[in-house]
C-alpha cells in the first residue's frame, strides 16, 4: 500500500485513544473559554466533568490531534446541551388560536421581539394580533403600535386604565371575532425580578388560556440572564426563551446556561434593533460562538465531513467482512483526493502548519507519490468490472493486459496486486477492527 492509502484505511480504524492526560489538558482550555464566555460556573463544572468521562478512551479521528479531538467532543456536547436542533414555537393544531405571552425584565426586548415575531408569523400566512399589556408606560403602548404598523399587523390596546389580565381577555375575544389565529401579549417588565410582575403574569395566565409563555432575555446581562430565566421558569413556567442583543460582542454563554438551568429551548435570537433582526436559534452556531474556537472547529468539520460518511461506512463494513475489492480501492483514493491531500490538511493545523508546516512534514503529496497514485488508478481502470470485484481472477495473462492498458510495467501490476492481497489479509486478521461504534458523524 502507498502511504496515502494506508492513511485512508487509518481513517476507518482509529489513531489511538484519548488518554486522561490528553483530555485534562484540553479541558483546561475549554474551562477557561466557557468562563470567559460567561457560562455559569456551576454549569461549566458539571459540563467539564461529563465531557471528561465521555472523552477518555475515545478514538482519535484521523486528521486530528488529541486536543482537537477533545474539542470536537466538547463541541458536540455543547450542541447537545442546547437542544441539538432548532425548535419552533409550538402552535395550536389546525386553525385553532394560539395565545403567546411574552415575559421578561424591562429593556430585555419584549416589545421589539413581539413585533419581530409578528413578522415571522405573517410570512407563514398567519394573522397575528399584538396586545399592549404594558400599562405602566404610555410610551410602551405607542412603541408597540408603531412597530405593529411597520409590520402591517393589528395592535390591540385599551390604554393604561385596565388590568393587564382584563386587556388580555378582551384581546382574545376580539381575536376570535376578528379571525386572528395568533395573539401575542406584550407584557410589562420591571427592572428586577419582582413579586408584582410575577403575580401580574400569573393573573394573565389564570384569566386567559396561554399556550406558550416566552421569556425574553438580554444576552448582554450574562449571568443575570440565567438567574432571571431560572426564576421566571419557577414562578410562572416558561416554554421557550428568546435571547436578544446577540449582535453585540458578548460570546453568549448565557444561552448555554439558560438551557441547562431551565430545561427550556432557545427559540430565536435577536440580532439587532431592526424588526427583521430575529433569527432561528442554531445550537451548533451558538456552540461555536461560545467556545470561540471557530478555526479549530472548521478544521474538525473538514476532517470529519469530506470523507463521505456513507461510503466510508460501507467500506468499513466490507473490510470487516474482508470483501474489500478494487472498486473500493479506487473509492478510497477518491476520498483521499477529496480531502485535498494529507499535507494540505496537516498544514492547516495549528502547531503543525504554523511551525514551518509543510516543509517539516513527510512529503506525502510529493510528485512521485502523486504519480504512483495515478498509475494505480490507471491499472484499476484497466481491469474489467469482474476483475475489480474478484481480484482472484487476476492470472498472468490478465495482468499483462492490464499492464498494457495502463501503460505500466507488468512488475508494477504484480506489486499492486500483491500489496492489495496483503492488506486484505491484514483486514481478515483484524476482526472487529471497526468495533461496534458507528453512530455519530465521522467517528468510527
Ligand atoms: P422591553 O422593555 O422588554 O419591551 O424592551 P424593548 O423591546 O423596548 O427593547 C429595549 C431596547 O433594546 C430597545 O432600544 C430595542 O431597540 C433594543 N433591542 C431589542 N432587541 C435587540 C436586539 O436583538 N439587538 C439590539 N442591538 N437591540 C435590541
Ligand atoms: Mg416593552
Amino acid at each position: 500500500l502507498t502511504e496515502k492509502l494506508q492513511n485512508v484505511f487509518k481513517n476507518l480504524r482509529s489513531k489511538g485513544r484519548l488518554t486522561e492526560d490528553d483530555v485534562k489538558a484540553a479541558l483546561k482550555e475549554v474551562r477557561m473559554a466557557l468562563l470567559e464566555a460567561d457560562v455559569n460556573f456551576k454549569v461549566v463544572k458539571s459540563f467539564i466533568k461529563d465531557v471528561q468521562e465521555r472523552a477518555i478512551g475515545q478514538d482519535v479521528m484521523n486528521g486530528l490531534n488529541p486536543g482537537q479531538m477533545v474539542i470536537k467532543i466538547v463541541n458536540e456536547e455543547l450542541v447537545r446541551l442546547m437542544g441539538s436542533e432548532t425548535t419552533e414555537i409550538k402552535l395550536q393544531p389546525g386553525s385553532a388560536m394560539t395565545v403567546i405571552m411574552m415575559a421578561g425584565l424591562q429593556g430585555a426586548g419584549k416589545t421589539t421581539t413581539t413585533a419581530k415575531l409578528a413578522g415571522k408569523f405573517k410570512l407563514k400566512g398567519k394573522k397575528p394580533l399584538l396586545v399592549a399589556c404594558d400599562v405602566y408606560r404610555p410610551a410602551a403602548i405607542k412603541q408597540l403600535q408603531i412597530n405593529g404598523e411597520k409590520q402591517g399587523v393589528e395592535v390591540f390596546s385599551m390604554g393604561e386604565k385596565n388590568r393587564p389580565a382584563d386587556i388580555a381577555k378582551a384581546a382574545v375575544q376580539h381575536a376570535a371575532k376578528n379571525g386572528n389565529n395568533i395573539v401575542i401579549l406584550d407584557t410589562a417588565g420591571r427592572l428586577h425580578i419582582d413579586e408584582d410582575m410575577m403575580s401580574e403574569l400569573q393573573e394573565i395566565k389564570e384569566t386567559v388560556e396561554v399556550h406558550q409563555t416566552i421569556l425574553v432575555v438580554d444576552a448582554m446581562t450574562g449571568q443575570d440572564a440565567v438567574n432571571v430565566a431560572g426564576t421566571f421558569n419557577e414562578k410562572i413556567g416558561i416554554d421557550g426563551v428568546i435571547v436578544t442583543k446577540l449582535d453585540g460582542d458578548t460570546r453568549g454563554g448565557a444561552a448555554l446556561s439558560i438551557k441547562a438551568v431551565t430545561g427550556r429551548p432557545i427559540l430565536y435570537v435577536g440580532m439587532g434593533e431592526k424588526l427583521s433582526d430575529l433569527e432561528q436559534f442554531y445550537p451548533d452556531r451558538m456552540a461555536s460562538r461560545i467556545l470561540g474556537m471557530g478555526d479549530v472547529l472548521t478544521l474538525i468539520e473538514k476532517a470529519g465531513e469530506e470523507l463521505d460518511e456513507g461510503k466510508a461506512r460501507e467500506m468499513a463494513d466490507k473490510m470487516k467482512k474482508a470483501q474489500f475489492d478494487f472498486d473500493d480501492y479506487l473509492e478510497s483514493m477518491e476520498q483521499m483526493k477529496k480531502m485535498g491531500g494529507l499535507s494540505s490538511i496537516m498544514s492547516m493545523m495549528p502547531g503543525l502548519g504554523g511551525m514551518g508546516g509543510k516543509a517539516k512534514m513527510p512529503d506525502l503529496d510529493s510528485e512521485e507519490n502523486t504519480k504512483r497514485m495515478a498509475r494505480m488508478e490507471a491499472m484499476i481502470h484497466s481491469m474489467t468490472p469482474e476483475e475489480r470485484r474478484n481480484p482472484d481472477l487476476l492470472n498472468p495473462s490478465r495482468k499483462h493486459r492490464i499492464a498494457k492498458g495502463a501503460g505500466v510495467d507488468i512488475s508494477e501490476v504484480n506489486r499492486m496486486v500483491k500489496q492489495f492481497n496483503e492488506s486484505r489479509k491484514m483486514m481478515k486478521r483484524l476482526p472487529g477492527l471497526m468495533g461496534g461504534k458507528g453512530g455519530k458523524k465521522g467517528r468510527f
